[in-house]
């Protein structure tokens, strides 16, 4: 181990084989990591294709340990689902992030829907909708200008308990959104029977669709078929013109990605809306 380094996480997430001890430092770390108040949420901008304008935020984790350097999500997500302190983190980032919508709409910015992703874990923890309703009530947030993202995959390992919680999160007003789609395997009849409101492209296909006619009529096909079901389309991860135009003449509904804008703390976001304002 790098003892005394100043940050004494990179040794941890740089290391790919972690051995247990690693593994339990990290764990240790994570855990008070909450309390130490060391996570905070980035909101990336996503926009409407055929406005211009920005319509929602997706609420991005991010971990700053004191004294060292920002850990992507990706290096300490996947420890934080298997020990199970995604469920307490998850709280938090939704929370947070309601808080958040709240706190914009009260200083006056045009609506934003704000975006959470839930991890496995957390949509199987019986309680997440009692959970939601209470971040609703508590936090004075809008349940319709609120949207939970779930992946693929997760929603497919048991599909006929993501309808029953999907819908009655529908009832609140909630906006559902199958993520990362197109990576997994969905079942079309099952598709059909999630009252959700949105897929998102995973941003793998997104990636090629200027040049790789297999990514390009991937997401043509995507865009056709969630249309078909009245579902908007949102392509992750859009880098150049060129791939917007591309989803542009294809009708997708909506793109976020680092051509618009990086995940940003809840601060640029608010200067970008008054300067959208203003203009
Ligand atoms: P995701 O939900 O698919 O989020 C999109 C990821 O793509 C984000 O990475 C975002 O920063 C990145 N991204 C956005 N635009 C671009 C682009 O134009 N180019 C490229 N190359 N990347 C782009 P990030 O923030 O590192 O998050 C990675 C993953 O970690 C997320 O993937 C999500 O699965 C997970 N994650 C992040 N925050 C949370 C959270 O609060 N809870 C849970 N359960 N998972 C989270
Ligand atoms: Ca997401
Ligand atoms: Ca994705
Ligand atoms: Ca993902």
């Amino acid at each position: 181990a790098k003892a005394g380094s100043g940050n004494t996480y990179e040794f941890y997430v740089n290391s790919m084989g972690m051995d247990a001890m690693d593994s339990l430092r990290l764990e240790g770390a994570l855990r008070r990591a909450l309390e130490r108040d060391e996570f905070q949420l980035h909101y990336q901008p996503q926009v409407d294709i055929a406005t211009g304008t920005v319509v929602g935020v997706e609420a991005l984790l991010r971990w700053q340990p004191q004294g060292g350097a920002m850990v992507p999500p990706g290096d300490f997500i996947p420890l934080a689902e298997q020990t199970g302190l995604i469920v307490p983190i998850g709280d938090w980032v939704l929370a947070t992030a309601c808080a958040q919508q709240k706190a914009w709409r009260e200083a006056g910015l045009p609506p934003l829907t704000v975006s959470v992703n839930l991890s496995a874990r957390q949509f199987q923890r019986q309680d997440l909708v009692e959970l939601v309703a209470r971040l609703v009530r508590e936090t004075g947030c809008d349940p319709r200008y609120l949207a939970l993202e779930i992946t693929e995959t997760d929603v497919m390992e048991n599909p006929q308990a993501a309808v029953a919680i999907f819908r009655q999160l529908n009832e609140m007003g909630v906006q559902l959104a199958i993520d990362d789609f197109g990576t997994g395997y969905s079942s079309l009849s099952y598709l059909k029977r999630f009252p959700i409101d949105s897929l998102k492209i995973d941003r793998s296909f997104v990636h090629d669709i200027t040049h790789d006619i297999d990514d390009a009529t991937i997401v043509h096909s995507v865009i056709a078929l969630a249309h078909s079901m009245h579902l908007k389309v949102v392509a992750e991860g859009v880098e150049d013109a060129r791939q917007l135009q591309f989803l542009r003449e294809h009708g997708c509904d909506q793109m976020q990605g680092y051509y618009v804008s990086k995940p940003v703390p809840a601060s640029a976001i608010e200067a970008m809306m008054q300067r959208t304002r203003a203009a």
